[in-house]
Order: C-alpha cells, then sequence, then structure tokens
C-alpha cells in the first residue's frame, strides 16, 4: 500500500523491521484494524527482508513441504501483510524519543508519532577484519555466499568460507554449484551447525574442512587471489581462493536505540523470558533482535505475532486504538497481481515498447533499437537483495512514465554477458544511452538515486 505519511498523524502502531518478525507483526496489526506502518529499514541492518534474503532454500518453516526460497517467502509475507492494509515506508529509523507520548520515531527522511511500537530490527552479518577486507570487499570478499556465488570471477575456482556453524556450512554446500573446491575454514576443532548440516558438508567431495584455522591476510591485485591462514597461532601457508566468505555470526540491530531501551550483556533487547514487552510501556520487541538463542524464522514470526497482540491489547487497555472501517471484509487477493513480462522473451515474444523484459535478446535488441535510456539490472535467482531491487526499478520505471526501459539479466543463465559487463556481484544496474555505459550500481540504493540520474539523461 502507498505511504501516506503526515506529520500531524499519530499512528497505532509502527513496526520497525521487514524480517518474520515484522511482516507477522504487521499482518496480525493489520487484521486487527490497526493499520499499522512498517518501516522496512533500507541501508543499516542489511537489506529489507532480513537474513532470509540472503538463504536459499528454507526447508523448515512449516508449510512448504518442497521448501521454498527464502526472498520468496518473504515477497509472500510482504504481500499478506500489504493486503490487510500495513502500509509501507522505506527508510531507516535513526531514533526514538522514548520519553515522549505519543512516541516520536526520526527516520531519514520523516518524524512519525506514533502511540505504540514494536522493534524486530533483527541482526546483521559480522565482519571479520582480516589484513586487505576493505581493498578486496566486494572484489572476492563478500558476507553473503547466497547473494555473490553465481558471480563469473568465482566459478570452477578454489572458494573458502569462514565459520562452523549452520550458515558457514550451508554457504560451502551452496558454493560447491560454482567453485572447483570449497575450503571451510573453522577456528575451533568443531562444528556447531545443525548434525544435518554437518552430514551435508562433510559427505561432499568437493568440500575440504580445515580445523584450528583463522585467516590473517587477503592478498592479490584488483581482485583476491591468495588468503594467508593461521593453523593454532602457527602461520600455515596460502590457498588459492578466489573468493572468500564470512558466515561468523551476527550482531542485533540496536544501535539506534541509544540505550534508551534496556539491552541484555549480549546487546539484544531484554524482554521478560517469553514476553515481548521491553523497559518502556508501549514498546514491544520480537525476532532476532530479542533472541541470541534459537533465531529462527518461524521462532521470529511467532515472536512477531505475540507483539502485535500485546500491542493491540495494550492499547485497547489504554484506549489509544483508532480502528480503521473496512470497506470490504475480505481484501482483493494479492498474487499474480504484477503487469509485467517475467519470463525470458525470445524473437516471438519481444516487444519493443515493454517498459520490462527478462533476457539478453531483449538486451540485445534493444540495445541497437532503441532510443530511450536502458536500466539493466543483474540478478540471480536467489539473490534476496534483488527481489528488493527489482519491484523498486519498476516502479521508478512506471514513475517516469516508460520514459526508460527496464531489462532483467538472470546472471546464472547470461554468464557470457555478465562476464562482458564485468559483473561481480549482484544486483548491479547499469543505465546505458545512446549504446554508452552512463552509470553503474551495486546493490540495492533509493528509487530517487535512479530517478534523478534518469532524469538528467533525459
Ligand atoms: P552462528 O551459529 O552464531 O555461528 C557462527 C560461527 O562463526 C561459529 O562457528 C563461530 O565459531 C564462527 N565465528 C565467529 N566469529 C569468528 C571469527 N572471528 N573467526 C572465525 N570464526 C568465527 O551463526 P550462523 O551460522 O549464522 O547461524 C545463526 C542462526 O541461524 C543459528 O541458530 C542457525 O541454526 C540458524 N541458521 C539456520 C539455517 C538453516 O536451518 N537452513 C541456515 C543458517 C542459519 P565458534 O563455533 O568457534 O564460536
Amino acid at each position: 500500500m502507498e505511504n501516506t505519511l503526515n506529520d500531524s498523524k499519530v499512528e497505532n502502531v509502527v513496526i520497525i523491521g521487514s524480517g518474520p518478525a515484522g511482516y507477522t507483526a504487521a499482518i496480525y496489526a493489520a487484521r486487527a484494524n490497526l493499520q499499522p506502518l512498517l518501516v522496512t529499514g533500507f541501508n543499516s541492518g542489511g537489506i529489507p527482508g532480513g537474513q532470509l534474503m540472503t538463504t536459499t532454500f528454507v526447508e523448515n518453516y512449516p508449510g512448504f513441504p518442497d521448501g521454498v526460497l527464502g526472498p520468496e517467502l518473504m515477497d509472500l509475507m510482504k504481500a499478506q501483510a500489504e493486503r490487510w492494509g500495513t502500509i509501507l515506508h522505506e527508510s531507516d529509523v535513526i531514533s526514538i524519543d522514548t520519553d515522549s507520548r505519543p512516541f516520536e520515531l526520526r527516520t531519514l527522511d520523516t518524524n512519525i508519532k506514533t502511540n505504540s511500537i514494536i522493534i524486530a530490527t533483527g541482526a546483521s552479518a559480522n565482519r571479520l577484519g582480516v589484513i586487505n577486507e576493505d581493498k578486496f570487499w566486494s572484489r572476492g570478499i563478500s558476507a553473503c555466499a547466497i547473494c555473490d556465488g553465481a558471480t563469473p570471477q568465482f566459478r570452477d575456482e578454489e572458494l573458502a568460507v569462514i565459520g562452523g556453524g549452520d550458515s558457514a556450512c550451508e554457504e560451502a554446500a551452496y558454493l560447491t554449484k560454482y567453485g572447483s573446491k570449497v575450503h571451510l575454514l573453522v577456528r575451533s576443532e568443531k562444528l556447531r551447525a545443525s548434525a544435518a548440516m554437518i552430514d551435508r558438508v562433510k559427505a561432499n567431495p568437493k568440500i575440504e574442512i580445515h580445523w584450528n584455522t583463522e585467516v590473517e591476510k587477503a592478498n592479490g591485485n584488483d581482485w583476491l587471489e591468495k588468503i594467508e591462514i593461521i593453523n593454532l597461532g602457527q602461520k600455515k601457508g596460502e590457498l588459492n581462493v578466489k573468493g572468500l566468505f564470512y558466515a561468523i555470526g551476527h550482531t542485533p540491530n540496536t544501535k539506534f536505540l541509544d540505550k534508551k531501551i534496556e539491552l541484555d550483556e549480549k546487546g539484544y533487547i531484554a524482554c521478560k523470558s517469553g514476553r515481548p514487552e521491553t523497559s518502556i510501556e508501549g514498546i514491544f520487541a520480537a525476532g532476532d533482535v530479542v533472541d541470541s538463542e534459537w533465531r529462527q524464522g518461524v521462532t521470529a514470526a511467532g515472536t512477531g505475532c505475540m507483539a502485535a497482540l500485546a500491542a493491540e491489547r495494550w492499547l485497547a487497555e489504554k484506549n489509544l486504538s483508532n480502528t480503521i472501517t473496512r470497506e470490504k471484509a475480505e481484501p482483493e487477493k494479492k498474487l499474480n497481481s504484477s503487469n509485467y513480462q517475467e519470463e525470458e522473451v525470445n524473437e516471438e515474444t519481444f516487444d519493443l515498447n515493454s517498459q520490462w523484459q527478462k533476457g539478453s535478446y531483449a538486451l540485445r535488441k534493444l540495445y541497437h533499437e532503441s532510443k530511450k535510456p536502458l536500466l539493466v539490472i543483474f540478478s540471480s535467482p536467489s539473490c534476496g537483495p534483488c527481489h528488493v531491487l527489482k519491484p523498486q526499478l519498476k516502479r521508478v520505471i512506471k514513475e517516469l512514465d516508460g520514459a526508460v526501459q527496464g531489462i532483467e539479466i538472470d546472471i546464472d543463465k547470461d554468464q557470457e554477458i555478465a562476464m562482458q559487463a564485468g559483473i561481480n556481484g549482484t544486483p548491479t544496474v547499469q543505465l546505458f544511452k545512446d549504446k554508452l555505459l552512463k552509470k553503474e550500481w551495486k546493490g540495492v540504493k533509493q528509487r530517487s538515486e535512479f530517478k534523478e540520474t534518469i532524469k538528467n539523461l533525459l
């Protein structure tokens, strides 16, 4: 639903965060006719949609017997929350004034007043700080194997993953699809992943586990070529890897709270066991930002539900809820609502005037025949950030009345084009005009940034 923020409005409940906890809280609050406002998060705390956006198949979320792709699951939760009237605001919350009533939240672009808050900001992937990490970040070093694994530079090369948990094991197994060999570097002498995951890693002939091993330094020229490793404190030598992936745990996203809400000794929001209430009345918390132990999609969703029910009760008790009346008891269904073509186009289906098409055929034809600027997004099937970015780009194109045309290239299918375009991670967006590359963006950016650059070309 479109964002309808206005300065004088006091929201019933603002939900901060768009992972399973945030969207589940939104679904419950929306169905309670509270019309929640959900601030999705943007730059801080990882991408909108949370950690499941950087996972491949989620095989333990109930209701999906054959598993479901993480980004797909989040798309479904988002659609469900929106269907029941949740309003989404794409921004980061910078601070909360916990002394004022109603509470006041400051985001990157606006101020919001609200009677209650649900914090569901999750946790972010940790970095390691090896020597030359910054130099090779996105040039071989990544914190997301699932997002970047399909990058051409990693094909048939040796790769390394650091960590011993479920993420490290899952990512090592995933990377064997692309690399010739995967070194799993474990700092102790045991894996802490689940038994099923350990079995999967140990049974994979392309994975070599290095116990008691840490990385000291990354080396190379333009791209990572080698890492120096230490074993039990002694220099062990080098591994010739073109990719180094971190899977070393997470830190809860609580910085913006500026210690105004009680945290536990690990930095997670302190709530009474099994309860969503925080140290401030009217502020609730759910998901990984309160949970250093279970950290599952389904537990996050469960606590999101609890937080919404608790907020609903609290607002009613304090006589603060201002519920909406629905015109229709049953809102319109959301699935299959896309107006854009998503199949790869071919000679027969190509349309010179279409706003959005997919595949190398469309790119080649439009590159030579279109007079309009072209916005090309290089994506890969399990890339969560691509799921976030694609609808944003489509919105930009729509808002510019089709003055620019969009093309999606799946780098898994069109490796050659990706290689020619110098793509080293997804999503990458390139803007062309008159066959010239005008601008390149890596990762998820604000719509306004794309719009501004395109407008300058028109
Ligand atoms: P995690 O369980 O916290 O594991 C982090 C790993 O990184 C540990 O093995 C830790 O080593 C290692 N590590 C931490 N700092 C390090 C450093 N400086 N240098 C080298 N290694 C370091 O994190 P996770 O694997 O991301 O999993 C988080 C949660 O999500 C878990 O509950 C997990 O079960 C869940 N998850 C589930 C799935 C799935 O079911 N498909 C997939 C991914 C994650 P030590 O063991 O020595 O501390």
